[in-house]
């Protein structure tokens, strides 16, 4: 994640703050500051609001510990103002270990308020409009906190650790992608109500509504990619990439990139060394833009831009379909196991005709 920082790393997994959350404690110093409460106020705040977010990395520790228990490790945890996100390698497939990975977070908060509880012996006083920078117990206020993170993350709804619970418990009697929709469904339909409820009654919370809004298009998100990866599993590179298709020497222009693309319907091309060796990428986007800007008698090896990622013909198709939507190539080279020689491209535009290929097929046999 860009704008962050590391903090620390605890047991292989590195803690970082993302530089916005900083400015949130800023906020909440000032605020307090300026409240007429001076420095000591200002003091406590920020000091309540950083033990609010050690919870927070806390509970993420639970998502991470659970999933190395089953192998899975995870590289690092990001703290951002809306909360924590723990970069988990993968997801366990297995239901029963989804559930125990999602469920382990909130679990840190249970036992967090427990021992307060237990410490202290505090009622909470949760209500939905409970004000954490107010001053008052600092440990009732923890409490409170845990509580809140407990009920919040156990909403059934993507990304939230009840959406996955909710996804593991459908998957134990049902297909993945099945259980994947439905729980990404419910998920929309909470959020929509939610909204619908604030609109009907006129209390509108703008923070609320922004939150329904995130849930709304995060849980569509996660159906279309496990949607996505169900649609590609089994499928090779080789069995969608582009086989014809042009190239350019590393001394052409852009006049010799605005006729290829003309001639044919190819967007992007690959610009090779005298070897045959993948130099960069001539995009359709950067070659317009560079033809306004420097004229036809560029180099294209100045406007091209380099492809870090390729695959291989025998590569899974899901994984090469993850380094496309993760880098800022159109296309990814293939490029042949033995000899290293540019084989093939792999677009989206492509893949999109290998998927609806397959299901003609499927179709035709069922
Ligand atoms: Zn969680």
């Amino acid at each position: 994640m860009k704008w962050s920082f590391r903090l620390f790393t605890l047991a292989g997994t590195e803690v970082r703050v993302h530089f916005t959350f900083l400015l949130l404690l800023l906020f909440v110093a000032s605020q307090s500051f300026f409240s007429g409460q001076g420095i000591p106020a200002a003091l406590e705040s920020t000091l309540f609001v950083t033990t609010m977010f050690t919870c927070v990395v806390l509970h993420e520790f639970g998502h991470v510990l659970a999933a190395r228990g089953y192998g899975i490790r995870t590289p690092d945890i990001t703290l951002l103002p809306i909360g924590g996100v723990a970069r988990l390698e993968r997801m366990p497939r297995k239901p029963s270990q989804e559930l125990v990975v999602a469920i382990c977070g909130p679990l840190v908060n249970v036992i967090i308020a427990a021992v307060i509880w237990l410490g202290f012996g505090m009622n909470a006083v949760f209500h939905p409009g409970y004000d954490f920078l107010q001053s008052g117990n600092f440990f009732q206020k923890l409490m409170v906190w845990n509580v809140f993170m407990v009920v919040f993350n156990l909403i059934p709804a993507f990304p939230m650790d009840g959406g996955r619970v909710l996804r593991a418990v459908f998957a134990m009697f049902m297909e993945y992608g099945t259980a994947t929709r439905r729980a990404a469904s419910i998920g929309q339909g909470i959020a929509m109500m939610v909204a619908i409820y604030m609109l009907l009654n006129h209390t509108f919370q703008p923070m609320l509504l922004l939150i329904c809004f995130f849930i709304f298009m995060a849980a569509g998100q996660e159906a279309a990619s496990v949607t996505q990866q169900e649609a590609t599993r089994n499928l090779r590179v080789s069995d969608a990439m582009l086989t014809d298709f042009h190239t350019l020497p590393p001394d052409a222009t852009l006049r010799d990139g605005v006729e290829l693309l003309l001639a044919g319907t190819q967007q992007d091309f690959p610009v090779l060394d005298s070897h045959g060796g993948m130099q960069g990428m001539l995009t359709r986007h950067d070659l317009i833009s560079a033809l306004a800007e420097k004229g036809p008698g560029q180099p294209v090896v100045d406007v091209m831009r380099p492809c870090p990622a390729s695959t291989q013909p025998a590569s899974e198709l899901t994984q090469a379909l993850e380094s496309l939507s993760a880098g800022d190539c159109p296309a990814i080279p293939v490029l042949d196991p033995i000899d290293g020689k540019l084989i093939g491209l792999l677009t989206t535009e492509n893949i999109g005709e290998a998927l609806m290929v397959r299901a003609a097929l499927m179709k035709l046999r069922s």
